[in-house]
């Protein structure tokens, strides 16, 4: 369920009509709505009462400061990647304490960055990666939480390039060599060895996958305990799938995993920790785009859209699928033709829909992606020189952009040319 609802003919965005925020910020862009974001946090934190957990929100998918200061105001801890985000949600108020660091390659920077800063505990990945954690932290005459990140070789059921959890991903150790790894670290200097970590893909769309990985964690928790090991937190990932469709309503929800996290880990006595992005963010926000034109071609018609792979990349990387609506409501049984829907940018794959069947839509009109909100905004880039695109979030009947639009200038200014470059005359 999201707050993007047609109310007298017009698509609205919680209680602002989306076609208002066009008008003043200009398309394309991206809207977020505040109550969605937290009702899909709500219904994780809810789905875990009883135990103790933490929700800390995979900010990869959406880490706009003011996404990341919403979702911390009702209490969620983050999932980060990268110093950078690391940085970004400490901008954002969220204290080190509630700040778990994963990823397959954290750098010596990042460790001492997060060690310094305050950090709730890094998922270890690697040996290599453990032994530079025990260093830092051992030179700065601290102790390091972590967990080691198994790889269950699950199949996740997904698109490959979102599948982490296979012997053959780059993700975490083998689930077989979890005892030996765990001793090698009990052995280090300066870490504290608090649980274990697992992940095992995105958009997930059976809970079947989870509940493998999940008995083999409460297994390796009883393994471990035998060896000696204090183990106290598990911290089950993130993954959870979304409805991109209206005719695949019926996925698993919040309140199932939750019932699955009970059933599989619930008698451990381990504090809980999940890290859901996609499910917070994704239906949380729509991308809105402006047709340029309609263009006839040789037995198909194109929609041409000022948005484009640069600002919405998901349909070309991972052949995703997105609802996209008129943002004024289609009359009640309006006759329907399929178009391919694409953007301006010079490539093929800057293809957002093949014949998609499509209400009458003229040029000028508004459309909305739905389903954007995850790994949407993230993942734009300036290709073609053009412009990142504002992000927008409503809160009730207010609405604020939280990422302006570059000038044209900021962006082509960030490039410097070298005097030697032949022929550059520095310009006076
Ligand atoms: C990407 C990622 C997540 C979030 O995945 P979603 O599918 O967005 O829920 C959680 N944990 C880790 C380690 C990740 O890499």
């Amino acid at each position: 369920m999201d707050h993007f609802l047609y109310r007298d003919g017009a698509l609205y965005a919680e209680d602002v009509p989306v076609a208002e925020i066009a008008a003043a910020v200009g398309t394309p862009f991206y809207l977020y709505s505040t109550a969605t974001l937290l009702r899909h946090f709500t219904l994780f934190d809810d789905a875990l009462d009883g135990m103790e957990h933490l929700v800390c929100y995979a900010m990869k998918a959406a880490s706009n400061q003011a996404i990341l200061a919403t979702l911390a105001g009702a209490g969620a801890g983050m999932d980060v990647v990268s110093g950078g985000e690391y940085r970004r949600a400490k901008a954002a108020g969220v204290p080190g304490d509630r700040i778990v660091f994963s990823g397959v390659g954290k750098t010596k920077e990042e460790i001492h960055l997060a060690l310094t800063g305050g950090i709730r505990q890094f998922n270890v990945e690697s040996e290599p990666e453990m032994e530079m954690i025990s260093r830092v932290a051992s030179g700065l005459g601290m102790t390091a939480p972590i967990t080691v990140r198994v790889n269950p070789d699950v199949d996740a059921k997904t698109h490959a390039k979102i599948a982490t959890g296979k012997s053959e991903n780059k993700f975490g150790i083998p689930i077989a060599r979890a005892r030996e790894v765990y001793a090698q670290a009990a052995a280090l200097p300066g870490l504290d060895v608090i649980g274990i970590d697992v992940h095992i893909g995105s958009q997930l769309t059976d809970l079947g996958p989870f509940e493998l990985a999940y008995q083999k964690v409460a297994e390796l928790t009883e393994t471990l305990r035998a060896d000696g090991h204090d183990i106290r937190r598990l911290d089950l990932g993130g993954g959870l799938g979304i409805p991109y469709t209206r005719s695949n309503e019926a996925l698993p929800l919040p309140s199932d995993y939750g019932a699955l996290i009970r059933r599989t880990v619930g008698d451990l006595g381990c504090e809980v920790e999940i890290e859901p992005g996609r499910l917070i963010a994704g239906n949380a926000g729509i991308m809105v785009s402006k047709v340029i034109y309609l263009k006839e071609g040789e037995g198909r018609d194109f929609m041409i859209l000022d948005g484009a792979m640069n600002d919405l990349i998901r349909p070309a990387m991972y052949e995703a699928y997105h609802d996209i609506i008129p943002v004024r409501e289609p009359d009640a049984g309006a006759e329907q033709a399929p178009y391919d829907i694409v953007g301006p940018v010079c490539e093929s794959g800057d293809t957002f829909a093949k014949q998609r069947m499509m209400p009458p839509v003229a040029a000028g009109d508004l459309i909305a992606f739905r389903g954007a909100g995850a790994y949407g905004a993230v993942m734009s880039s300036e290709y073609n020189s053009r412009p990142l695109i504002p992000e927008v979030l409503v809160k009730g009947d207010q609405f604020a952009v939280i990422r302006p639009r570059p000038t044209f200038d900021e962006m082509i200014n960030r490039d410097t040319i070298p005097e030697w470059v032949e022929g550059y005359s520095a310009a006076t």
